[in-house]
Order: C-alpha cells, then structure tokens, then sequence
C-alpha cells in the first residue's frame, strides 16, 4: 500500500498504486442551480456510446432528483453507511477513513454491490421533494426552502485514484497519462466484476452479452480532436464545461476549471470523503438543505454557495459563466476584458467570445418604413 497526497481531503491517504498524476486531468464543472433534468446529456451519451447489446440499462451518464433518487438505487447511502463516520478537521482536513483505509483485510476497496434490481428505475424519485408535499405555494412562504429537491447530473469521475482501477485483480483499467481519463482495456477484462463492487459512485458496469465491464469513456475520441464530450456539448440548460483541471499547487487563474475550483472555490467535488479524489466538481445549489449539502460537497460548501451569490459583483466570474456552453471546443484559457469574455485554446488560440451582457433593442410595434404594425401574436 502506497501514501499519496489527496488535496481534496488535505491529507494523504493510502492507495494500492504509487502517486502518478498525468499529464492532464479530464474534469467537468456542473452548475446544479441551471440543471433542468431534461436529460438530453443521459439520451446523448446512450445513442452515442450505449445502444449495443447487454447496454440496454446503462447509463454512463445520468440524472438523478436528490434526495430521494439514485441511480443504481440508493447507491450513495449504501455506501455512506457502510464507511461509518466521516468528520471534518476545522481547517478542512478529513478524519474519517477512506474507502481504502476502511477496507476489510481480504479486500481493496470498501464496497458495495447492487443487485440487478437496483438498476431497473433509473428515474426514482424524478421531481420527489425532500420536507413533505407542496401544497398552495406554502414552500414560497419562506427561505431557506424547508421543500426541496434538486437535480444531479453524473459522469464517471475519472478519479486521480480510481477505486475500480485498484480492485481489477487483472489490472485491465488504465488512467490515461496525455488527459487522465480512466478506460477498461476490453481485450484484457473478464467480467470479473471488480470495479463494478468498488466504484463508489457506480459507473463501472456490466455487459451480460460481451461478459466484460463496461464504463464512461470521457468522450476520449472528441477529447483528442479538442472537442468537450458529447453530454457537455448537448446540455441544454448550459450547466456544464469540461476542460482540464491542475491540483492546486500548479492552478492557473486563467484556466476555466481552475479558476472556479482553486481561484473562485465554488465548484465541489462530491462525496470527496470517499477518497478518489473524483474530477467531476459541481456549483452547489443554493435552496436546498444546508446539512445534507455538507454531507455531499464537505464543509467548503456554505463558503462557497456565498461566494456564487455574491459573483454578480465579480465581472470576471460572470464572464465564464457566459462562456459556458458557447463553444463545443475545449477552452484552455479565457479572459474578460472590457465586457468581452474570450476562450482560448492552450496555444492561446481565440477560440469564441460572447458579451457579458447582451444589448436589448427595443423595436416599435408600427414600422414606418412599410407602413405595417407586427405583433408577436401567431
Ligand atoms: S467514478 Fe468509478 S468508474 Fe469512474 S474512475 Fe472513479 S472509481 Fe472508476
Ligand atoms: S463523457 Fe462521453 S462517454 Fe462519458 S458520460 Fe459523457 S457522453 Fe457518455
Ligand atoms: S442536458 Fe444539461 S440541463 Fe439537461 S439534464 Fe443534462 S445537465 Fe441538466
């Protein structure tokens, strides 16, 4: 067993493999207050990549309504449970144990294994609100909401220490050194199941046609091309953009994902106590329960709900949010300047630029030119 450094936990953990971060990290950031659970990202991955065979109930990504659905079922209380306690230091260090560090002798990773009929009901709990029915508008009546819900779009996570990659006895799962995205050689994997039971987060699954495990593939085709994966391109709420996240000591203010991970601190990845270090990070939602926030994102999550109510005042900030679904190309770099926000490609490359605010023109209903007054009404 190996000591590597986990930041997001600000402490080092034990994992089977040595420390070896690549050249680049793969990672997505989610806005959850835009997410619509339209779920055109869950249609436009399945058509893309699982329309086979033995992938008639996958869904590498997929949306799920918090706090009461879960797709396979319930599968992050069962894990919570079974990792027991999971306390926080004052100044954000992780107490608890890991799921590494709280497996049993026998085995690798603290799992647990859905069953086939945990996977039959991708959609439980669609639209279910936390704090009793909603009835007359009474959730309107006072804030914060005591009736909430929101919606959590997932990918694999293409963990720095993935937990699948450490329980494959095969060693068939590789992380890429050029982006880090996490894959399962087909040719060398025998359906073992491994990574199906150690993934926390329950994107490694099974094929009963090929008998092999099947996952996310972090649209890797599209990433070499420079292209964000095809559920980012899609999203029609614009809640989500994929680059290249660095660990904090190595951060640029100038990188998307850096600057609203490390510069900003409003995007969180989730669950970090299971210990993975996952790279997909979301803007937490600002309604819903502050408790079973923290149990999610960790402590940082009250800063950093304050610090996105507060980026109308933060002209830059507002800027990438606008650059947010402007482009299917991978932003490197962006700068705002002068109203201008502007994404670039790493060899600075001006990929798009929108305005920060959009110019609103007021057109008379009577046009004098034509002598015809148009109306909006069909
Ligand atoms: S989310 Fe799961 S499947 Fe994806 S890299 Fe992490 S442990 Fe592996
Ligand atoms: S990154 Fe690609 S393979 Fe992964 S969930 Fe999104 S669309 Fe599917
Ligand atoms: S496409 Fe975007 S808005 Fe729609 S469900 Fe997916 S993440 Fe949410």
């Amino acid at each position: 067993m190996s000591t590597v450094k986990n930041w997001q936990l600000g402490r080092d953990i034990a994992y089977p493999y040595d420390e070896n971060r690549p050249k680049k990290q793969w990672a997505i950031v989610f806005d959850l207050n835009k997410c619509i659970a339209c779920q055109t990202c869950t249609l436009a991955c399945k058509t893309t990549w699982t329309s086979g065979k033995g992938q008639e109930y996958m869904f590498w990504n997929n949306v799920e309504t918090k706090p009461w659905g879960g797709y396979p079922l319930a599968w992050d209380l069962r894990v919570l449970e079974k990792l027991g306690r999971q306390d926080w230091s004052a100044n954000g260090e992780y107490l608890g144990k890991t799921l590494v560090e709280a497996a049993p002798p026998s085995e690798r990773v603290l799992h647990w294994a859905p069953e086939d009929q945990d996977w039959m009901y991708p959609n439980i709990g669609e639209d279910d609100c936390a704090g009793g029915t909603v009835d007359g508008g009474g959730h309107m009546a006072q804030l914060p909401h005591d009736k909430w819900f929101f919606y959590l779009p997932r990918t694999c996570a293409h963990c720095t220490y993935p937990a699948c990659l450490a329980a494959c006895p095969r060693k068939a799962i590789y992380k890429r050194e050029e982006d880090g995205i996490v894959l399962i050689d087909q040719t060398r994997c025998k359906g073992y199941g491994e990574c199906v039971r150690a993934c926390p987060y329950k994107k490694s699954m099974y094929n009963p046609w090929t008998r092999t495990s099947e996952k996310c593939i972090g649209c890797y085709p599209a990433v070499e091309q420079g292209v964000q994966p095809q559920c980012v391109v899609n999203c029609i709420g614009k809640i989500r953009v994929m680059g290249f996240i660095n660990p904090p000591w190595s951060a640029r203010a100038d990188n998307p994902i850096d600057y609203l991970v490390h510069q900003k601190q409003i995007a969180l990845p989730y669950y970090p106590q299971l210990g993975l270090e996952p790279n997909i990070y979301y803007i937490p939602p600002v309604h819903a329960d502050p408790a079973y926030l923290e149990q999610m994102f960790g402590p940082r999550v009250h800063e950093a709900i304050e610090r996105y109510r507060a980026l109308p005042q933060d002209p830059v900030a507002a800027g990438l949010l606008c650059l947010i679904g402007s482009t299917d190309r991978i932003l490197h770099r962006f700068k705002v300047e002068r109203g201008i926000a502007t994404g670039s490609d790493a060899d600075g490359t001006e990929l798009v630029s929108v305005p920060v605010t959009e110019s609103i023109f007021e057109r008379s209903a009577f046009d004098a030119n034509l002598g015809v007054v148009r109306n909006n009404t069909p």
